[in-house]
């Protein structure tokens, strides 16, 4: 048995519900002391509790909150820049301001926050690993989705120059562009609206988190000098 002190530490954002969630129980079961982090505390709790790992609360939209998440994370060896999610889809012609700058503050500046407050822990493991779950809307267009998919490029695109930024440093960085996964992300971006969300799965059967989880694990499993750029995972029936 490994003391804490011996372990490889992983960071998972957004890890209260859904794909994040489904990482930390992934990577705990690698081996992992996970420390995960979102702003329902309650589950953070008992989901630390339950994987034996470090929760604490995380808001990746308040600087203040970050630099209180990551207080004495001195070396950190897997982040998952997981969390975000879409808000209010609708057409540009009706959707909200507020909805376009909470995906905007959540997805992008979130993941750069996060990132850029963990960077000299992920250089002191000598083999960190980066891993920002983005979408198939960081690739294409999304229905209804000018907000979301305009901020998924983006946080891809934060993503992609940090994979040149940090060429020559021990740092892999792995991009994980999922296509629809049956989470609460359904729920969230139509309002708590579960007819709306239980008919995005039609004709198909979604990826489930524990899919996404186990890409991210296998990433994470890779030796230091292999670095997977970029994953696009989708149930076999989405185009
Ligand atoms: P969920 O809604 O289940 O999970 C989203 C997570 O993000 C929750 O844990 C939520 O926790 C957290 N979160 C939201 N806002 C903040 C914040 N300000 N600070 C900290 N944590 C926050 O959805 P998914 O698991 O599906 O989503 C995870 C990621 O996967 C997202 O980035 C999403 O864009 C992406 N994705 C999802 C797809 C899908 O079909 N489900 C497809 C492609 C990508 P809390 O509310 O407690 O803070």
């Amino acid at each position: 048995q490994q003391s804490d002190s011996q372990r490889r530490v992983a960071v998972v954002t957004g890890a209260s519900s859904g794909i994040g969630e489904a990482t930390a129980r992934a990577l705990a079961a690698d081996g992992y002391l996970v420390v995960v982090g979102a702003r329902r505390l309650d589950r953070i709790t008992a989901l630390a509790q339950e994987i034996g790992g470090i929760g604490r609360h995380l808001d990746v939209t308040d600087p203040e909150s970050i630099a209180a998440f990551v207080a004495g994370l001195d070396r950190v060896d897997v982040l998952v820049n997981n969390a975000g999610g879409a808000k209010g889809l609708a057409p540009v012609a009706e959707a909200v301001e507020e909805d376009w700058r909470w995906m905007w503050e959540t997805n992008v500046i979130g993941t750069m926050r996060v990132t850029k407050a963990l960077l000299p822990a992920l250089a002191a493991s000598g083999d960190g690993l980066i891993v920002t779950i983005t979408s198939v809307a960081a690739l294409e267009p999304y229905d209804n989705g000018a907000g979301y998919t305009s901020a998924k490029h983006a946080q891809a695109l934060v993503h992609r120059t940090l994979r040149l930024e940090l060429l020559g440093k021990p740092i892999r960085l792995t991009e994980i562009a999922p296509g629809m996964v049956e989470t609460e992300f359904s729920l969230v971006r139509f309002d708590g609206d579960e007819e709306k969300a239980d008919a995005v799965y039609a004709g198909l059967t979604p990826l489930t988190a524990d899919d996404v989880a186990e890409v991210v694990a296998f990433a994470a499993s890779r030796p230091p000098h292999v670095n997977l750029d970029q994953i696009v995972v989708k149930p076999r029936d989405q185009a």
